[in-house]
């Protein structure tokens, strides 16, 4: 089962996520990723498959991604191998919107078939990724009202 760890605040957020996603190591997870943002600046997004050190690894302990607002993901892959890929996060075209998620989209078929109608391009095999683009299709400036 994944995990998922959030974070915003006056510290690093990267080293606080890894911290978390740590803690919750023990529900299992075949990859790991995280996004920061900081400040106006599009979110960094660094994804690793395989044991959290990989992802340590690649930020050294984080330290090398920089924002104090981020989320992390430990992924139990459903759809789609475990890959760097296919790790959460997931996000838009524009990076402007970044998910993660737990468990599994039952109609995500369905709606990436009529996504990919509409032009958008999908770089995972995850059913997670449509979130992203259907968040970005229903968005006009106001994240409450493209989610309800
Ligand atoms: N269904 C999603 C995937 O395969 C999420 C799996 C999870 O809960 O970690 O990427």
């Amino acid at each position: 089962m994944c995990g998922i760890v959030g974070y915003t605040g006056d510290k690093q957020a990267a080293p606080i996520l890894l911290s978390g996603l740590e803690k919750l190591e023990y529900r299992g997870y075949d990859s790991a990723g995280l996004a920061v943002r900081d400040g106006k600046l599009l979110p960094e997004i660094v994804k690793a498959k395989g044991r959290l050190i990989a992802l340590k690894e690649k930020t050294n302990d984080g330290k090398a991604v920089s924002g104090c607002c981020g989320i992390g993901h430990t992924r139990w892959a459903t759809h789609g191998e475990p890959s760097d890929v296919n790790a959460h996060p997931h996000y838009n075209k524009n990076k402007n919107i970044v998910v993660v998620h737990n468990g599994i989209i039952e109609n995500y078929l369905k709606l990436k078939q009529k996504l990919e109608k509409k032009g958008y391009e999908f770089v995972s095999e995850t059913d997670t990724e449509v979130l992203a683009h259907l968040l970005d299709y229903y968005y006009q400036g106001n994240p409450l009202q493209a989610i309800t």
